[in-house]
């Protein structure tokens, strides 16, 4: 089953109840409204996101009126939508690139371990050399040394060059050298391939303020796995307040994932998700449109 399979099923459900009302009052939403909230829920949306969404749509649905021509299941269906798109975001947020000539962009990748945080660096440079830009991928994760082979291996795969410098060196300074070596080459795009532990610790969050720090980064982007719902979202809140980051890239939306994950990390932790990873391939890396997705849920 496609991940929001389930969540438009039953949101249609919720609509097929207003087939014979002339116009939404707040009495004919109550239950459809009922039907919504708990698909978003048996979605792994987190509580307190389902009761603001569910709020704002029934307020706003109530005051919509008759609209001629547009039957009140429709029109729930329209508020609904414009509500998901805000929650996702509202607009596409893209990659953001560095403004100083001469100054790569560099993306720095966090994660826990198994996300897809390495095949995401392999996405991401073959994205940026789709878009003409020049790139190379950097290996810090030194406590793998099967980390560094797989990104060795993504890079001859999208190819691109990998800078690794063993694991005998602290992340920071591998990065630090990394960034120089880019500069020489004169790099657009420096994608920085970091260390993920099982669970958030202190030593990963310290590593990784380090490594911004010494490159400067454009993007701190966390990588998140979607099958994990709303506890993705709440990773991305306390990265962002540990680290501080720029974005979340989503992965294995084609998995057996709820979608709950796409519709919270917004919301919860304030910052965008700006890609989402729908397959194992190189090529499976979309930019994240809250129009698009939104589409998709309601079907
Ligand atoms: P890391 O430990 O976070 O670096 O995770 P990896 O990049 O090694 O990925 C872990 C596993 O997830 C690998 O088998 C990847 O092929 C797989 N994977 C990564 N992204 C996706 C995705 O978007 N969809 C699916 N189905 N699998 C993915």
């Amino acid at each position: 089953a496609a991940v929001f399979d389930q969540l438009t099923n039953s949101l249609e459900a919720a609509w097929s109840k207003l087939r014979k009302e002339d116009v939404l009052t707040r009495e004919n939403i109550k239950e459809p409204m009922q039907d919504v909230r708990r698909a978003l829920l048996e979605a792994d949306v987190s509580l307190p996101v389902v009761r603001r969404f569910v709020k704002s749509v029934s307020e706003k649905a109530v005051g919509t009126g008759v609209i001629r021509g547009v039957r009140p299941d429709q029109q729930l269906i329209k508020v609904v939508n414009d509500e998901l798109v805000s929650l996702m975001g509202g607009e596409m947020v893209g990659l953001e690139f560095s403004k100083t000539k001469g100054t790569p962009t560099v993306i720095l990748m966090a994660g826990l371990q198994g996300v897809g945080k390495t095949t995401a660096c392999g996405k991401l440079a073959l994205y940026c050399k789709k878009k003409s830009k020049s790139c190379m991928m950097v290996a810090t994760d030194v406590y793998r040394p099967a980390a560094i082979d797989q990104l060795v291996t993504l890079g001859k795969q999208v190819d691109v060059p990998v800078f690794e410098a063993g694991n005998q060196i602290r992340p920071a300074e591998i990065a630090k050298r990394g960034l120089a070596e880019a500069k020489k080459k004169g790099v657009e795009v420096v994608i920085v391939d970091t260390a993920g532990r099982l669970q958030v610790d202190r030593g990963m969050m310290d590593e990784l303020k380090q490594i911004k720090q010494v490159v400067n980064a454009t993007e701190v982007l966390l990588v998140v796995d979607a099958m994990t719902g709303q506890e993705a979202a709440k990773l991305v809140a306390s990265f962002n307040l540990e680290v501080g980051i720029t974005g979340a890239i989503l992965t294995k939306l084609d998995g057996d994932s709820r979608g709950g994950a796409a519709l919270s990390v917004k919301e919860v932790s304030g910052k965008p998700i700006k890609f989402v990873g729908e397959g194992e391939g190189m090529n499976a890396l979309e930019p994240f449109y809250p129009n698009r997705m939104a589409s998709r849920i309601l079907g």
